[in-house]
């Protein structure tokens, strides 16, 4: 496999290392924006490279609805597409499927476009397929989600047709140059949990997912679930956290020792007027910084905070001109990569326990 994880420092179970694909190698524990249709909304590959960002994600779902994975495939698969030169990984597309309530069966799932109403199936097979097409240097199996709550019978069929459809997806890969992912389930539960990582470690991934967590849950039982899986994964692999990008939960599932996250929080909560911040996340929608002179952030590098007050930002919002989400945007996803830089920065030094005690009590004070 083309993608491999080499660790550079331990902090007690959080851990820094090197993640080393065909386009680059990047710092983890890290971040990645999230490019649902091929692109990260409102802002461009040149304003993430100056955000910080190493790697993204980019939704197969989408993509192969709209415009299709053998157009994307024409136009230079994703890195030509979308014009960036680092590594991308792809979903399989389930999440998004999964939300749609589709016909489920042994063999896959079928659901309706939302863009014109006709019938799509996703197998396993043809996870596999469409990623490979896109060219992701990391893809992940099509895994079975099940909602929340659920009863553990449900927890144990869905977990046990995931690995099903996980070995199928090792059979369907033709392409070396790139990598896939297993996906661990299991609810809520931490023995289905270390059940469903040890059975997935055992088919020979190069780097697992860790799905259905940030749903909903507690932030005690996701910890839990994490703390469950992480020593079933083998020690030499990537673990990633799927769909999860606060900073409580960031600096919870690193001290655990995760990897990699991706989130559509950062530039989402931006779209909604909201930034994050060293101090605690705030909107920047309130009436107070109508006449603010300050930047949302002294601290913060990004160009949002070197050359735009509150009051200029909170206009923009207030007459929905297009720069507003795409300014917090920035800088949204500048606190995060920030965020990750000085997580690995911690870990090098042994400091990583005292940099979340300061996160930590300085958002909260
Ligand atoms: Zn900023």
């Amino acid at each position: 496999m083309s993608v491999t994880w080499l660790p550079e420092a331990y902090d007690g179970q959080a851990r820094s290392g090197r993640l080393n694909t065909p386009h680059g190698s990047i710092a983890t524990p890290a971040f990645m924006p999230v490019g649902t249709r091929g692109t990260v909304k409102t802002i461009d590959t040149e304003d993430l490279e100056r955000t910080g960002a190493e790697m993204v994600l980019a939704n197969t779902y989408h993509l192969m609805l709209r415009p299709g994975s053998e157009t994307v495939a024409a136009l230079g698969e994703l890195h030509g597409f979308m014009s960036w030169s680092g590594p991308i990984l792809t979903d399989s597309g389930g999440y998004q499927v999964f939300s749609l309530e589709p016909a489920i069966s042994e063999d896959g799932v079928a659901f309706r476009s939302i863009y014109d109403g006709s019938r799509v199936e996703l197998t396993p097979e043809k996870a596999v397929a469409v990623q490979e097409e896109l060219g992701s240097d990391v893809a992940m199996i099509l895994d079975v989600l099940i909602g929340l709550p659920a009863t553990r019978e449900n927890t144990i069929v869905a977990m046990e047709r995931t690995l099903r459809w996980a070995e199928r997806a090792l059979q369907a890969r033709t392409r070396d140059d790139r990598s896939l992912w297993g996906i661990v389930q299991g609810g809520s539960d931490p023995e289905l949990r270390a059940r469903s990582a040890s059975a997935t470690a055992e088919l020979g991934f190069p780097g697992f997912g860790i799905g259905g967590l940030s749903v909903g849950e507690s932030p005690q039982a996701r910890n839990r679930a994490v703390e469950a899986v992480v020593p079933e994964l083998p020690e030499s692999a990537p673990r990633y956290v799927m769909g999860l990008g606060d900073t409580e939960g960031i600096l919870d599932c690193v001290s655990r020792g995760v990897d990699l996250f991706d989130c559509v929080l950062p530039t989402r909560l931006a779209r909604h007027g909201k930034a994050l911040s060293r101090g605690g996340d705030f909107s920047m929608k309130r009436a107070e910084w109508a006449t603010n002179t300050d930047p949302i952030d002294a601290e913060c590098p990004c160009v949002t905070c070197r050359r735009y007050s509150r009051g200029y930002i909170r206009h923009l919002l207030a007459t929905k001109e297009f720069l507003g989400p795409r300014l917090l945007s920035i800088h949204n996803l500048t606190y995060t990569l920030n965020l990750m830089r000085r997580i690995r920065e911690a870990i090098a030094e042994g400091s990583f326990a005292a940099l979340c005690k300061e996160v930590t009590a300085r958002r909260s004070a």
